[in-house]
């Protein structure tokens, strides 16, 4: 039955694909019924179901079974460059912007076999936590229509959640992949800095910036992590390093691993819920045979006022480029200056003149030193936290948010209630490690939350086997009922 066919994770469509048991213009065609019938969830703002039909036939007509993606349909967050497919952001700078090329990272995905289906909502240029800074609207919460899904890849991680894709990919800057997995039940890995290439990807703050799997599951998430990670000479910071294969060196076996819990991550006001979560995966990862050490990260603290000063100084350079010449959207103007000024003020929203603003004045002359120079040897010492950190222990694990899911509009006239929300992601980020967010119970109302496990540079495997061994013993359900289907 269709039903059944979208219910399957990754792992599953791969095998029934490859064994013949399906096809791929059956699979294809079942995630893209479900997809239609899904449109009040807003996840998707580019559709193109008619070529994922076609190019799911034209797979049947000559299946080549070795790919790691045989015929997988798959919708992407709307950040990644599609050729011939518009690409937006999120934003209305970008509304009518078709790539002429292809980001590498998806460039990867369609080498293996996989079809696209579509772009998924996201916040405008990956700013927010909640999917709420999008032109094209917010996305709904499978969990509960109320709920934000997380941001900014907020439509990746409800399309995961509500299966309208079996996997999907996201970016983080901030905590954009391991966010709204938590908010939503689903597993999100961050890779480190250079693992995945930025080419092609619209960049938010490029020192920050990294693509990553979603999945239902680890292991999906650890077999998209093999198929997307590459060197790539076009990306100047991506770096040469021996990948794995993720998924074929999966083990459950994480005896002996010493996993640090640190103080800092304490924060105060930190809901109870939170809490005892933290304190389950704790036993979770002991029944794993792994040893629980206590360590400190002592600039946890600086982190955030850090972000949120290096994330838009980098944004408001990026940004600089959309000046109605050379992309999207153009208003009319009396003179040069004047369109300029009227495209970045009619094109932009709240959120992302927000960043641009700040970014700006943090790296005005007189500023600079005060502000982004200060920050960035702020980041220095919490990358330091993390070496010092990592002479005692092999990962680190810590909740993935401060809360469960938040209702929409709760947040939006508060950017700084926003920001917080960010407080166990961003450190990662400034470090430039790996981390994953996996889910791990539920509060009181039956939401989702996730645990987070941050590993050593280029320590990927690691964290999967982590993730992998306590996936099994957290046996997580999603309640999710399909009260937007009709
Ligand atoms: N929520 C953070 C921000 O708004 C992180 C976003 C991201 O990771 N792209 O900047």
């Amino acid at each position: 039955m269709m039903s059944d066919i979208t219910k399957q994770s990754l792992s599953e469509l791969v095998e029934n694909i490859k064994s013949k048991k399906l096809s791929s213009s059956e699979v294809t065609k079942a995630f893209v019924e479900r997809s239609e019938k899904s449109k009040e969830l807003n996840t998707y703002i580019t559709e193109d179901y008619a070529n994922a039909l076609n190019k799911a036939k034209k797979f049947d007509e000559k299946p080549n079974l070795d790919l790691k993606l045989p015929g997988i349909p798959m919708a992407v967050k709307d950040l990644f460059c599609t050729k011939d497919l518009r690409t937006t952001a999120g934003s209305k700078i970008l509304n009518n912007f078709v790539p002429t090329y292809e980001s590498t990272v998806t460039q990867n995905i369609w080498n293996e076999g996989a079809i696209l289906m579509g772009k998924l909502n996201c916040d405008e240029f990956a700013m927010g936590s909640s999917n709420e800074t999008s032109f094209f609207g917010n996305v709904q919460n499978p969990i509960d229509k109320n709920l934000v899904p997380g941001g900014s890849s907020g439509g990746s991680s409800s399309a995961v959640a509500a299966q309208l894709t079996p996997i999907t990919i996201g970016t983080d800057t901030g905590g954009s992949i391991r966010q709204p997995a938590s908010f939503t039940g689903t597993v999100g890995l961050k890779p480190t800095y250079g693992s995945c290439s930025r080419y092609g990807i619209v960049a938010f703050a490029s020192s920050l910036d990294q693509a990553g799997p979603m999945a239902q599951n680890v292991k999906d998430c650890a077999l998209l992590q093999e198929v997307i990670s590459t060197y790539d000479e076009k990306d100047s910071t991506s770096i040469d390093f021996k990948r794995n294969e993720y998924s074929k060196e999966l083990t459950k076996d994480i005896k002996g691993k010493k996993i640090g819990i640190p103080k800092e991550y304490r924060v105060d006001g930190m809901p109870k819920e939170i809490e005892d979560l933290w304190k389950k995966g704790i036993e979770y990862a002991k029944d794993c045979g792994a040893e629980i050490i206590d360590i400190s990260l002592p600039h946890t603290n600086y982190a955030l006022p850090t972000y949120y000063i290096v994330a838009p100084a980098e944004a408001s350079s990026n940004l600089a480029r959309y000046d109605g010449v050379k992309y999207g959207f153009r208003a009319e103007g009396e003179n040069l200056i004047d369109m300029y000024e009227k495209t970045r003020s009619e094109g932009f929203g709240a959120e992302v003149q927000r960043r641009i603003m700040i970014g700006t004045y943090v790296l005005s002359s007189g500023y600079y030193d005060a502000y982004y120079l200060k920050a960035q040897k702020v980041r220095k010492l919490i990358k330091n936290d993390f070496d010092d950190a990592y002479k005692k222990v092999d990962a680190i694990l810590t909740p993935s948010t401060p809360s469960s899911a938040f209702k929409i509009g709760e947040k939006t006239n508060d950017p700084v209630s926003m920001y917080l929300n960010d407080i166990f992601t961003v450190p990662v980020n400034l470090a430039g490690l790996p981390g994953i967010s996996i889910p791990a119970g539920h509060d009181a109302k039956g939401y989702p939350l996730g645990l987070q496990i941050i590993g050593k540079a280029f320590d990927e495997q690691n964290i999967l086997n982590i993730a992998y061994a306590m996936e099994e013993k957290i046996n997580f359900k999603n309640n999710i009922i399909d009260w937007w289907i009709k």
